[in-house]
């Protein structure tokens, strides 16, 4: 059962006795400000303490002896000080404690422990209770001087650090303040310099916060920047960045949002790999605030523009990145509503194609936009048509032909690669049967596989259901990986491709040499076929050339097949045959075409 009691302003009694938590009795003192809670084992105790703490000033004051009542107390009454017993019934003071550390609005208050001190272990409850960060911890029974001066210790340390934090916020939005944020950007920009590394800074301007004061009040208006707020931190952790708030560049360099004026905000991300994912940011921003708002039975409906400015191209100083990103923002609202804008030409411009180029992918699939090329693999010895490689080309509406170098990257990052990369693998199933059922004898046809198709779930079922489709034999494709995609979860890799392989499909692995294969895996992976990445052969250098004969050497103890790309020129050829290479592809032979030319480039160079 619940046992409380509030004591306030009552008359001052002298203590009677001397108890576990009882003191000397101390001198009158002039009251003292701080609402104080005492959560002890028995309500005799905390009776008496009250009593004792009221002779010393206090004069506000709630007891408690259960710690699960103690926790409703504690949200509802909000004390300035907590005195806890560390040896409570049930689940004991350091529970409590370590919910309070966890809970956003008791976290920083302060909280003496008390302990027996005559406890077998009572030096490991006092370090428990530091551990948990316990302001303060005291043996029992208490030293009234000793507890007054350590509570007055506690109390003034936590309004220092209060009187702190009110000064770095916004009393609005309880988002850190233009001060804040000046701070936290002073050390970003230090840290970006010391470590050559780039950032970026988002000033979010509200649309038309002044038409909302105007029609519906200053407090709807203050409401709805409240619910802004709200939204953009959840945008910003969204981003797996948090507030700032918390230490200089928090532990993670994530990123912080502070309300910085009226209507505008800034976000500042410390760290950055390109430009445009600033934009993404922004982007998010504007897509979080299309849901409109409900603010005191209105719907309003709210939009932002964003100015971006990225450090150090747009300035090293605090001044400089924070007046471009100002000046960007200006210049995205004389645009219109619900823009973002970059302080640079150039990299508005980046940005803007890399965005138009992501939303005609998004389309290109359904308006049939791809289309594959197939390279021929050639026998080093003989000369003959081993395979092909199917290569995927995008014929853009305005641009023309764009190689896959420029939109697979893009592709992986808008979630597309794994439609994309069954539909490769549809049209090669289907090309293969038209020629197929005309009697033209097929080589192995190879389909490139990104990594993160690979990972998917369901992938292996994905692969059989479209050769099932086609009713293509496992063994007419070889599915290419790279290393690193072999890599990733290279347990898992093993199951996958024992699957397929059990099907039949052959398995290359792609570019070898660019990326970090552990041998020991290899040599578990059911593989066919290995590339040399044909930047080894292209480089004219001895060491190139050393590295090239080390994975030809290495693919054959592994008995696999070896092939080597990228191959322009006779001596490369010669080069390949002197060290027993069984297969190449490149221009030397025939560069990807389209399927009918390499129709005719089958029949001509076919056996096999
Ligand atoms: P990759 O798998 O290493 O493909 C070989 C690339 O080398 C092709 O570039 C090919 O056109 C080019 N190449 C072939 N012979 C020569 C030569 O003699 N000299 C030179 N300089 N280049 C040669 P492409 O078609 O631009 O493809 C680039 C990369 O894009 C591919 O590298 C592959 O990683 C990826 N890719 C292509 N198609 C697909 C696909 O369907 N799915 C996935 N996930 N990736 C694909
Ligand atoms: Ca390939
Ligand atoms: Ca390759």
């Amino acid at each position: 059962m619940a046992i409380q009691a509030h004591i306030e302003n009552r008359a001052r009694t002298q203590p009677q006795a001397q108890t576990a938590a009882t003191m000397s009795s101390p001198a009158a003192q002039p009251v003292l400000s701080g609402s104080i809670m005492l959560l002890l084992d028995d309500m005799a105790n905390a009776e008496l303490l009250s009593e004792n703490l009221q002779a010393i000033g206090y004069r506000n004051m709630v007891l408690a002896t259960e710690p699960a009542t103690a926790r409703q107390l504690l949200l509802n009454e909000r004390p300035d000080l907590l005195l806890l017993d560390a040896d409570l019934p049930g689940e004991g003071g350091f529970a409590l404690l370590s919910w309070m550390r966890s809970d956003k609005s008791l976290k920083d208050t302060p909280v003496i422990m008390l302990a027996d001190a005559n406890a077998p272990n009572a030096v490991d409850l006092k370090l428990r209770a530091l551990e948990l960060e316990a302001s303060d911890c005291l043996s029992k029974p208490v030293d009234a001087r000793e507890l007054a001066l350590r509570m007055r210790n506690s109390l003034a340390l936590a309004r220092a650090a209060r009187r702190s934090r009110a000064d770095e916020q916004d009393g609005l939005t309880g988002l850190t303040n233009r001060q804040r944020f000046n701070t936290v950007l002073e050390w970003a920009l230090t840290y970006a310099k010391r470590m050559s590394i780039v950032g970026a800074v988002l000033q979010i301007g509200v649309d038309r916060l002044g038409q909302v004061n105007e029609a519906l009040g200053p407090s709807v208006g203050d409401r709805l920047l409240q619910a802004v707020a709200q939204r953009l931190m959840e945008c910003v952790r969204e981003t797996d960045m948090i507030s700032g708030a918390d230490g200089p560049l928090n532990d993670d360099a994530g990123a912080s949002l502070s309300r910085i004026g009226g209507d505008e905000f800034s976000v500042l991300l410390p760290v950055i790999q390109r430009a445009d994912q600033a934009a993404m940011v922004a982007i998010r921003i504007r897509n979080a605030m299309a849901t409109p708002f409900q603010v005191a039975g209105n719907t309003l409906i709210v939009t932002c523009c964003i100015g971006i400015s990225v450090f150090p191209a747009d300035g090293t100083s605090r001044d400089l990145v924070l007046g471009n990103a100002g000046v960007a923002m200006a210049h995205a609202k004389q645009l219109g509503r619900d823009r973002h804008e970059f302080y640079s030409k150039e990299m508005n411009d980046r940005s803007r194609a890399r965005l138009s180029l992501e939303r005609d992918l998004r389309l290109a699939l359904d308006q049939n936009e791809f289309s594959l090329v197939y390279q021929a693999k050639v026998g080093v010895k003989a000369g003959h048509m081993a395979g092909a490689e199917a290569l995927l080309r995008w014929r853009h509406p305005e641009r023309g032909m764009i190689g896959p170098v420029e939109f697979i990257p893009i592709a992986e990052e808008i979630d597309l690669i794994t439609p994309l990369g069954e539909w490769v693998l549809r049209s090669a199933c289907q090309q293969i049967h038209t020629w197929q059922t005309a009697g033209i004898p097929v080589p192995r046809i190879s389909v490139n596989v990104s990594a993160q198709q690979m990972h998917q779930p369901g992938f292996e079922k994905s692969i059989r259901r479209i050769l099932d489709e086609w009713h293509i034999a496992g063994s007419s494709i070889t599915l290419e990986l790279t290393e690193s995609a072999l890599m990733r979860d290279p347990d898992r890799t093993v199951k996958i491709l024992n699957v397929l392989r059990e099907s039949g499909v052959g398995i290359s692995i792609d570019d070898f040499g660019t990326g970090y294969s552990s041998l020991a895996y290899l040599r578990r992976f059911p593989l066919d076929e290995l590339k040399i990445d044909r930047s080894f052969l292209m480089e004219s250098s001895e060491e190139s050339a050393a590295i090239a004969s080390a994975i030809i050497a290495l693919g054959h103890s592994l008995r696999l097949k070896v092939v080597a790309e990228g191959v322009e020129h006779e001596h490369q050829l010669d080069f390949l045959r002197a060290k027993n290479c069984d297969e190449y592809q490149g221009y030397l032979f025939s560069k990807p075409i389209p399927a009918h030319a390499f129709e005719v480039l089958m029949r001509t160079r076919s056996k096999f």
